[in-house]
């Protein structure tokens, strides 16, 4: 059985091979400098069925989250398999195939690789991040089995929007960042279904227009459109989890609360559908949704 045995990993990595390559391109390389130990992140294995697409949230890169959440997996609850970013680089941070803490209980425990895409304002390195982000999507999708449709029924490739709006969860990542850039959900779609070159020579991506920072209230920490209120909220029996915001309110943090944990604010302000709940941490702007509707998830005093 010897040669057989030789013959199998052979053709494995011509598979290999095959998917790591488009066009002649060189395909990313991954750095586990960052990566979780086996005593860290979650020991449970997942089910093969999605692949789940986020981006940071903030303007930060690739090697701040996986350094950050190699640090703080624990405290902060979150990571995820894989951060893209830095002009095409990928981090390794918790394992294939083992669940993530990325997009909720049902989403992590059916993905075997979710991936975070970090931030940038240069249309170059977002062309190489966009291009090995697509390209590591696609080739987890094809090493587990997982069609490479986005965002459709059953099986696939799924955006953390799709999450929000099939199974659990309020946020709405990665569309409103890539967007930046021009890159629409049918682009998306289209670009994972054939991969692309990772020089970025394949991503057409448009330029964008930097907005400039919106003046800071002079007198107050609270923010614009938030409603002055002092208090504490005492969560229920179920942990909140908000790691790059959601709604229209984007966290400089990641912000989660236990069950029955206490968490003090100072403003609060109705978005969509959800109430959010302020507070100044350490000089960082932290906000957390308390009230879906007309129902709160916990108790205020
Ligand atoms: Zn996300």
């Amino acid at each position: 059985m010897k040669k057989l045995n030789k013959l199998v990993v052979a053709f494995g990595a011509a598979i290999l091979f095959a998917v790591g390559m488009v066009g002649g391109a060189q395909a990313y390389s991954i750095d586990n400098t960052f990566k979780l130990g086996n005593n860290e992140g979650s020991s449970l294995p997942t089910t093969n069925n999605h692949i789940i697409l986020h981006d940071v949230g903030t303007e930060s890169t690739a090697r701040e989250n996986a350094s950050y959440l190699k640090r703080a997996w624990l405290s902060t609850e979150s990571y995820v398999q894989y951060y893209v970013g830095d002009g095409g680089k990928v981090y390794s941070g918790g394992a294939e195939g083992y669940q993530a803490w990325g997009a909720g209980a049902v989403a992590n425990a059916g993905s075997p690789v979710q991936i975070e895409l970090a931030h940038t304002w240069d249309a170059n390195q977002f062309a190489k991040d966009y291009a090995a982000y697509v390209n590591l999507a696609r080739n987890s999708a094809l090493k587990y089995g997982i069609p490479l449709t986005l965002d459709g029924s059953g099986n696939g490739i799924k955006t953390h929007l799709w999450v929000t709006n099939n199974l659990w969860g309020n946020h709405s990542d990665p569309y409103g960042y890539l967007a930046r850039f021009g890159v629409t959900k049918a682009k998306l779609a289209q670009d994972l279904k054939t991969g692309l070159p990772e020089d970025g020579s394949g991503s057409s991506v448009t330029t964008p227009v930097k907005p400039t920072e919106p003046a800071k209230p002079a007198t107050s920490n609270i923010p614009a459109g938030f409603t002055p209120e002092n208090g504490t909220f005492i969560n229920g029996d179920t942990e909140i989890m908000d790691r790059v915001g959601g709604a229209s309110v984007y966290n400089t943090r990641g912000e989660y609360l236990k069950p029955y944990g206490a968490w003090k604010y100072d403003s609060y302000k109705r978005i969509g559908n959800l109430v959010w709940i302020h507070q100044t941490f350490k000089g960082m702007q932290v906000y957390i949704p308390v009230r879906q509707g007309s129902v709160a998830w916990g108790t205020f005093r």
